[in-house]
């Protein structure tokens, strides 16, 4: 099927693209699809990723990390979704991780979509011998061979499937951007709470079941960090969305996969945040699991409600590395620095879009591209294919806060991602 493969250049923007078109002209496609899971929790002491002042390794597992393969497949053409327990794919892992991935289960670079569901409770991936502790580069050479037998697995398992999709919504995230304003007036943007700014609260489910109508997968988008658990936190979990996806596996049976996806959450985190430990206080209810419990539920809400299914979804994939506008130098008289890329993955199941990005997307920007989305229902998936840090709106530029100290992105670049992700979704 290499010979749909084709790549395009287009003044500056796009370095690479590969787009596979719709379908062969006049062959009816009979959409397949195949899963597999496997588990992927840290069996020694670990660092955990997300806090830099955590330096100690991990101490115990309160729930179990996997990773979760959904491969589809119509007229010689994949798109597999690959969602991971873990905060993201950091210091060049993405790379390493994508490069053995597509060449060992023979995928094309636009088919591929390597996601995690950023858990701050788990481990630090790397690959360098250096700094990396030996635990945690053990721990990531045994992922990648972990990760290419089960999404190898998977794709040897598809089937004849039909899906369908809905759409609930999940008050769980909460906008962390808190205004604050000092005794002397001046105000700053902190990480906290702020339950009147925006966020996403739609939970995107797909249904995937055989032609008998027996469950293959209920796979769900939904924009929140996985912080339930702070940088005092030495226990190994999912957290909000890791407990998630095991509640919906638990309610729907163990037949029935659940990958969760991070919506654009650059600026959402739980409504309980960064907290030391799950409480064991009796009678209390860990805010992790409350807030897990709260999303699953309305994952198998929509799940279950879900009727109409369409067996005959065409598959488009692509690919493109956008350079995007860094934000300019404080130092030396705000030079200009070369730009910065960012990957974007867009694929299309009939009318069902995916949208990976590569990076961590402030909410607005997801809203954005699926407002604009040429497709009924658009999974905006983050942390994909990459790992280039925040992505913030240019409006928030102006009020400042951590996500905008911390970004490499100018401004303007959010208005790029939003515009690139839209078109190549109209040229699928
Ligand atoms: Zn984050």
């Amino acid at each position: 099927m290499r010979r749909f493969r084709f790549s395009v250049s287009v003044p500056s923007i796009l370095c690479l693209l590969f787009v596979v078109p719709l379908s062969h002209a006049g062959e009816p496609a009979v959409l397949k699809a195949g899963v597999a899971k496997v588990e992927i929790t840290p069996t020694k002491p670990v660092q955990m990723s997300g806090y830099a002042s955590r330096k100690g390794l991990s101490t115990d597992v309160h729930d179990p990390l996997s990773a979760r393969v959904l491969a589809f497949e119509s007229g010689g053409k994949r798109l597999v979704l690959v969602s991971t327990d873990l905060i993201g794919f950091y210091g060049g892992t993405a790379e390493y991780m994508r490069e053995a991935i597509l060449e060992k289960c023979d995928l094309q670079p636009s088919e591929l979509f390597l996601s995690a569901i950023h858990t701050h409770a788990g481990p630090t991936l790397t690959t360098d011998k250096e700094k990396g502790h030996p635990n945690n580069l053990a721990y990531t050479l045994a992922l990648k061979d972990k990760l290419i037998a089960v999404i190898c697995e998977a794709c040897r398992n598809l089937e004849p499937v039909a899906i369908g999709t809905g759409v609930g919504y999940c008050p769980v995230g909460s906008n962390r951007r808190e205004l604050r304003i000092s005794r002397n007036g001046e105000s700053s943007i902190v990480l906290g709470r702020n339950p009147y700014g925006p966020t996403d609260k739609e939970v995107l489910v797909m249904k995937v079941a055989r032609a008998d109508g027996t469950p293959v997968a209920a796979a769900f988008d939904y924009a929140t960090h996985a912080t339930c658990l702070g940088g005092k936190n030495y226990t190994i979990s999912g957290d909000v969305i890791g407990l998630a996806e095991q509640f919906v596996e638990k309610i729907l049976g163990p037949e029935t996969i659940a990958p969760a996806f991070a919506g654009a959450s650059g600026n959402i985190d739980p409504w309980f945040r960064v907290l030391p430990a799950f409480n064991t206080e009796p009678g209390w209810v860990p805010e992790p699991v409350l807030l897990g419990t709260f999303l699953g539920e309305e994952v198998v809400h929509v799940y279950r409600d879900i009727s109409q299914t369409d067996s005959a979804g065409a598959i488009g994939t692509a690919f493109a590395t956008l350079q995007l506008p860094a934000k300019p130098s404080e130092d030396a008289a705000g030079k200009n620095r070369e730009p910065v890329p960012f990957n974007v993955t867009v694929g299309r199941i009939g009318d069902v879009a995916f949208v990976g990005l590569g990076g961590e997307v402030l909410t607005e920007i997801g809203m954005a591209i699926k407002a604009g989305s040429p497709c009924a229902c658009t999974f905006v998936i983050t942390h994909c294919n990459g790992a280039a840090g925040y992505l913030a709106p240019k409006h928030l530029h102006v009020e400042g806060g951590y996500e905008i100290r911390s970004t490499a992105y100018a401004p303007q670049a959010a208005d790029v991602v939003v515009r690139e992700s839209i078109r190549m979704l109209h040229d699928l």
